[in-house]
Formats: structure tokens, C-alpha cells, sequence
């Protein structure tokens, strides 16, 4: 199957000749013609599979010029890493076409937004709270909107945007197309599905749980973070094909641990983002990575969705993510779009639980590699992994408060009394001078 088979214009396959995009993935050519019958439509694929460009070229393709530029296009994203990337992607497509896309985040100054969303456009990429609040300051009118896409739904629901997506869908006009793309299709997704959307057709990419086939999975059984540490050390240093590695670390203070230990072992070849990095920061570590001026990338989870870098060669999960899914999520950032990639998981002792169920979703056992030889195994243990020593209580005498002359006054009356709990025989003997009894016991 090549690009030519679909109804596509000559602008929009000139842009793909360009892009050095000949063949369409799966998704792209099971959405297209459902996508341009005008239904709604449920894409199950993740990020890896080319679902961008299988809402973006129908879309693009039923695009229509008008004068006045209210958008017709709106497509929601759950972070600001992926209305650029959309909005990258957007451009490389209508290199040969007059449509003007403006992308729109929250954390930066409203302002320039504001005065490029007034000026006309004609696709809308946006994060939700972003949108409403441009729509609020009626900077931008919703009133042309044709086609609503909202990409990677389920990860705006765990970043808390129900109300804000139930919100701006409220605001559209009640005639669109809807088009949903998620990994995975939760009751949430479901629900959201039913009220807004009308008998949608379902299109899936590769079933979440299914082991993507051009990832060569490898594990490496480590006890502990500095020998894992050792291990990605060795491994950078001994194996020139890790030229793109993005590795995957499970809290901010882990990521940061990792960056600054790789910091000082081999200068100058990583950056970390996370969600606690400034924005500016964020971009430019991602930018460095892409570039190819960092050869690795260290992320979590939730910053690291989305975020598409053509040609990482290997993922590294530094450690087994609690959420099955998430191995899924991460290992789909190299062998994308029918390359081949190389994913290497460290699973300490204490991760045998996650590990198992990560292969049990995936109905697949991850082949175990001997360590090094060579390998140091650190004795070091960080806080979280020291076992923990149950002390017992000890009761401290607490300091006696100094009467400082500081302001004081007398408590009133009522306030002091000291509650002192009556038993229900001691009420009754107040009340009635002894104990009241059912009647004389019998014999
Ligand atoms: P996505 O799943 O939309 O994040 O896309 C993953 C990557 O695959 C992106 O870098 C796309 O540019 C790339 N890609 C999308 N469609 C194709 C295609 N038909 N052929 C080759 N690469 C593609």
C-alpha cells in the first residue's frame, strides 16, 4: 500500500514525498477512508504508530479555504511538548497548501497567543485549559469548528482535564465530526464517548499489551540503583550503537539522582526533563536530544508521552514502572513507524512484581541478560532502598512551655469545662439513687 492508493491531493503528497513518507502504517490506512466518510471515530493506538498523520491528512484533506479564518480544525493534547510537535507536523504537511495553524499551551504569557489566534487561523492545536481560557477572553471563536480531534485522551484524564474537556465541548458548534485517539480505552474514555460523540467507528492500530514486533526487548536483573547506575554507565561506554537513548526513570528525584551521577561519568551527552523543569528548559533539552546533541535523554513517565523523536535507538527502563501500561508507553519510543529499536529494562528484586505483570499483559517473557562481567556491584544502598528498622515507640517528655507574657486572656466560662464521660449506669444511679434493673432476676 502506498500513499498514492488513498484520495489524497497532490499538495498533500507532495508534502509526504518531501516528509520521505512513502507507505501509510496501519492506522493511517484504516482511519482514512472512515475519517473522510464524515463518522466519528475511535483510534486505539499509541504514540509510535502514526496516529498523528492519520487524523492530520484526512483532515487536512477535507480542509476548506475560507475567507474570514475562524478555525475548522480543533485538535486537543494533553501537553505543551505535543501541540509543537503537532503544529511541526502540521507544517511539514501543508508546505504546499495556504492553511495557518496556530498552537496554543498554558504556562507561558497569553498575550502572543492571544494576538496569533486573533489574526485568523485555521487549526487550532491546544491544551484544554489554554483553549478555554482564549475562548474566554474572546480572543477565540469556536463557532467554524468542523472537525474536533482530542488526542491521547486517556492521558488527559490523568492529568485531571475532565471538566475542562467536557467544557470546551460544550462550546462547539453541535454539528462536527469527532475523532478520539487513546492507547488504551478506559470507562472514562467510554463515558465521554457515549455523551458526545454519535456512533462511532472504531479503528485500531496494534492492541495495547501486544509486544511491539520491531522492539528487540532485552532485561537485565540488577539489585540495586548504583549498580543499575554501573550498568547504564557500561553500557553507554561499550556499545557505540546507543546513540540515541531515551531513558526512563520513575520520580523527578530519581531522574535528577541519575542525571547527576551520568553528569560527572561522561560529561556533557545527557539532559533530564520532568514536570518540575522550567518550560524553556523542557524545549531546549528535548531540542538537544532530537538534534543529536545529547545522546541521552533521561524523562518520566508523564513528560515523555507524546513526545516523538524519530530514530531513538534504544529505551532504557532504569526501573519497572508500576503501571503496566507505562512499559508499553515507553518502549513505543524507539522502533517507531516500522524501525527497529532496542529496549533494556533493569528490574531489581523488589520490581518482581510489577516485572510479572508487565509480561503477563504482554503475554511475553523478556529475555534475561547475564550482567557484565566486569560489571561493579555497588554495596550502596539510596534511602528507599535501606530496609526499613521498626524502632519502637519511645515516649519524649515534651519541652515545658514558658509562660512568655505574650497575649493571654481568661477562657470563658462555658470553655472551661472539661468533658468527662458519664457511663449510662452512673446516669441512672445520679438520676434514680441506684442501678435500675429489669425487673428481679429469676431463680
Ligand atoms: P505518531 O505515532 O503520530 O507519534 O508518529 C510516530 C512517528 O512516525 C513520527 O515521527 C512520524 O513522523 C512518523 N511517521 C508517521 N507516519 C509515517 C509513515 N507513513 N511512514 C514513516 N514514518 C511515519
Amino acid at each position: 500500500m502506498v500513499f498514492r492508493e488513498l484520495n489524497l491531493n497532490a499538495s498533500l503528497l507532495n508534502a509526504l514525498d518531501d516528509m520521505g513518507y512513502e507507505h501509510p502504517t496501519t492506522i493511517q490506512h484504516k482511519a482514512f477512508p472512515v475519517i473522510m466518510s464524515g463518522r466519528d471515530v475511535c483510534g486505539i493506538a499509541q504514540t509510535g504508530t502514526g496516529k498523528t498523520l492519520a487524523y492530520l491528512l484526512p483532515g487536512l484533506r477535507m480542509w476548506q479555504f475560507s475567507k474570514d479564518r475562524f478555525p475548522q480544525m480543533l485538535i486537543l493534547v494533553p501537553t505543551r511538548e505535543l501541540v509543537v510537535q503537532v503544529c511541526e507536523e502540521i507544517k511539514k504537511l501543508t508546505t504546499y497548501m495556504s492553511v495557518v495553524t496556530v498552537g496554543v499551551y498554558g504556562g507561558v504569557n497569553m498575550r502572543p497567543q492571544q494576538l496569533e489566534v486573533e489574526n485568523g487561523c485555521d487549526v487550532v492545536v491546544a491544551t484544554p485549559g489554554r483553549l478555554l481560557d482564549l475562548v474566554l477572553h474572546g480572543s477565540l471563536r469556536l463557532k467554524a469548528i468542523k472537525r474536533l480531534v482530542i488526542d491521547e485522551v486517556d492521558e488527559m484524564f490523568n492529568l485531571g482535564f475532565r471538566t475542562q474537556i467536557n467544557n470546551v465541548l460544550d462550546l462547539l458548534p453541535a454539528r462536527r465530526q469527532n475523532l478520539l485517539f487513546s492507547a488504551t480505552i478506559t470507562a472514562e474514555v467510554e463515558t465521554l464517548m457515549h455523551t458526545h460523540f454519535n456512533n462511532p467507528a472504531w479503528v485500531e492500530a496494534a492492541p495495547v499489551g501486544t509486544p511491539l514486533e520491531n522492539i528487540d526487548q532485552r532485561l537485565y536483573q540488577v539489585p540495586n540503583f548504583h549498580t543499575k547506575v554501573n550498568l547504564l554507565t557500561l553500557l553507554l561506554t561499550e556499545d557505540e550503537s546507543m546513540t540515541k537513548v531515551m531513558v526512563f526513570a520513575a520520580t523527578k528525584k530519581l531522574a535528577d539522582e541519575l542525571q547527576d551521577i551520568l553528569e560527572a561519568r561522561l560529561p556533557d551527552q545527557s539532559g533530564v526533563v520532568h514536570s518540575n523543569k522550567a518550560q524553556n528548559q523542557r524545549f531546549n533539552t528535548v531540542k538537544k536530544f532530537r538534534d543529536g546533541e545529547y545522546r541521552l535523554m533521561i524523562a518520566t513517565d508523564l513528560v515523555a508521552r507524546g513526545i516523538d523523536i524519530a530514530e531513538v535507538t534504544h529505551v532504557i527502563n532504569f526501573d519497572i514502572p508500576d503501571e503496566k501500561e507505562s512499559y508499553i508507553h515507553r518502549i513505543g519510543r524507539t522502533g517507531r513507524a516500522d524501525r527497529r529499536g532496542i529496549s533494556i529494562a533493569f528490574a531489581s528484586p523488589r520490581e518482581a512484581d510489577e516485572l510479572a505483570a508487565i509480561q503477563e499483559l504482554m503475554k511475553y517473557e523478556i529475555p534475561v541478560q547475564p550482567l557484565p562481567e566486569h560489571l561493579e556491584i555497588s554495596e550502596v544502598l539510596t534511602d528507599d532502598e535501606m530496609p526499613k528498622v521498626h524502632m519502637r515507640e519511645t515516649l519524649i517528655a515534651m519541652p515545658k512551655i514558658v509562660d512568655s507574657g505574650g497575649a493571654f486572656h481568661e477562657k470563658l466560662e462555658k470553655n472551661k469545662k472539661v468533658n468527662k464521660k458519664v457511663s449510662h449506669k452512673e446516669k441512672m444511679r445520679e438520676k434514680y439513687g441506684k442501678p435500675k434493673t429489669r425487673g428481679k432476676k429469676r431463680k
